[in-house]
C-alpha cells in the first residue's frame, strides 16, 4: 500500500504510525523516487518513507506513457502563490515555479511530430505562467508560441479568475486552436465568502470576466467548481452562487467544504448544521444541471468537429469525445 502526494508530503513519517498496514509513503517531489521505493520495500518487507522539502525536477522529465495516442497533457508550472484559505496546495507543493517557455514550446513541438493532435497545459495557476521567470505573467505569450507550432488543438488548466488578463482573453478571440472551452473556478457568488476563502476577487469582476470572454468567443463552453458550506456562509451568501443561472456552465464541479488541517480556514468555526448544508449542496446541485441541460440542448442540430476518445465509460456503444 502506497501513499503519495499533498497527503504524503504533508504527514510523512506520521501516516506509518496511525497506518501500520501503509508499505510506502512518498511527498510531491518525489514521484521519480517512487519504484525505487517500492523495489526497497518488498526487498526488506520494511516501511519506505521519502519525502523531499522542494522539486528538483519538473514531471515532464519522467518517462511517459500515455493513455491516448492523441492528447497529451503538458506541465507548464508547479506549485502555488494564492494561498486560498481552504487549501492545502501551497503548503504542500511549494510556490510556484514555472518551466521556461523555450523548454515549453520544444516540447509541444515533439509531441506534434509524434502525432499528439490535443495539448493541455497544465499548471495549478497556468494564468501566472511566467511571473518567477519573467518578472510578469507570460501566459497569453506561451499560448501563441504553442499555437504557432500548429497543434490541431491546445486547452489549459486551471485559471485563476484574478489572474486570467485581458492579453489571455484576447487569445481565445485570435488563435483558432485554441479550443473555445475554459474551466474557471468561481468557489462562491459571495463577495463575503469570495473573501474569506482569500480569493482576491468579487462576484463582479467574476461575471465581467466572462462577458470579455463571450464578446471575443461566443461559443466558448464555460466550467467551474463550487464549494458548498464554506465556514459562516448564510443562506444569503448561498443565493448569491444562484450565478450559475447567470453564467450558463456546461458543467460543474460542487463539493461540500472540508476541513483540511493546516490551513487558515480550518480555524473558522461554524455551526451551521449538516442537513443544511446537505439541502443547499443538493439545491445548487439540481441548479446546475437543469442550466447545464439548456446550454447543451442549444448545441443539437450543429455540425462541431470532435476528437473521438473513445467509448463512453457509461455506455460502450456510445462514442464519447470533446
Ligand atoms: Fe492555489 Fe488553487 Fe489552492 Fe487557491 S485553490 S491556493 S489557486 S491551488
Amino acid at each position: 500500500v502506497v501513499i503519495g502526494g499533498c497527503i504524503g508530503q504533508r504527514d510523512g513519517e506520521d501516516l506509518i504510525k496511525k497506518l501500520s498496514h501503509v508499505d510506502v509513503v512518498f511527498g510531491t517531489f518525489n514521484l521519480a523516487s517512487l519504484p525505487r521505493l517500492i523495489e526497497q520495500a518488498l526487498l526488506t518487507g520494511d516501511h519506505e518513507v521519502e519525502v523531499l522539502s522542494e522539486a528538483t525536477d519538473f514531471p515532464t522529465d519522467l518517462p511517459t506513457e500515455r493513455e491516448s495516442k492523441w492528447s497529451a497533457w503538458l506541465p507548464i508550472s508547479i506549485g502555488c502563490n494564492n494561498f486560498c484559505s481552504y487549501c492545502i496546495v501551497p503548503y504542500v507543493r511549494g510556490r510556484e515555479k514555472s518551466r521556461p517557455m523555450e523548454d515549453i514550446v520544444a516540447d509541444a513541438e515533439s509531441l506534434k511530430a509524434d502525432g499528439v493532435k490535443e495539448i493541455t497545459l497544465l499548471g495549478q495557476n497556468v494564468n501566472s505562467y511566467g511571473r518567477d521567470l519573467y518578472g510578469e505573467p507570460r501566459f497569453a505569450d506561451l499560448l501563441r508560441s504553442i499555437a504557432a507550432t500548429g497543434v490541431e488543438r491546445i486547452r489549459f488548466a486551471t485559471s485563476h479568475p484574478k489572474d486570467l488578463n485581458d492579453d489571455v482573453i484576447k487569445a481565445f478571440g485570435e488563435l483558432d486552436n485554441l479550443m473555445p472551452a475554459l474551466h474557471l473556478p468561481v468557489q462562491s457568488g459571495s463577495n463575503s465568502i469570495l473573501k474569506a476563502m482569500h480569493r482576491r476577487y468579487t462576484r463582479e469582476h467574476y461575471l465581467d470576466t466572462i462577458k470579455k470572454l463571450r464578446e471575443v468567443r461566443p461559443d466558448i463552453a464555460l466550467s467551474t467548481d463550487i464549494i458548498v458550506g464554506f465556514p459562516g456562509e448564510t443562506e444569503e451568501d448561498f443565493q448569491q452562487t444562484y450565478l450559475v443561472k447567470e453564467v450558463g456552465y456546461t458543467q460543474a464541479f460542487t463539493f461540500i467544504y472540508s476541513k483540511r488541517e493546516g490551513t487558515p480556514a480550518a480555524r473558522i468555526e461554524d455551526d451551521t448544521p449538516k442537513e443544511v448544508i446537505q439541502e443547499r449542496f443538493e439545491r445548487l446541485v439540481n441548479l446546475v444541471q437543469d442550466r447545464a441541460l439548456e446550454v447543451n440542448q442549444a448545441e443539437v442540430g450543429k455540425v462541431v468537429s470532435v476528437l473521438v476518445e473513445g467509448a463512453s465509460k457509461r455506455d460502450e456503444t456510445v462514442l464519447m469525445g470533446r
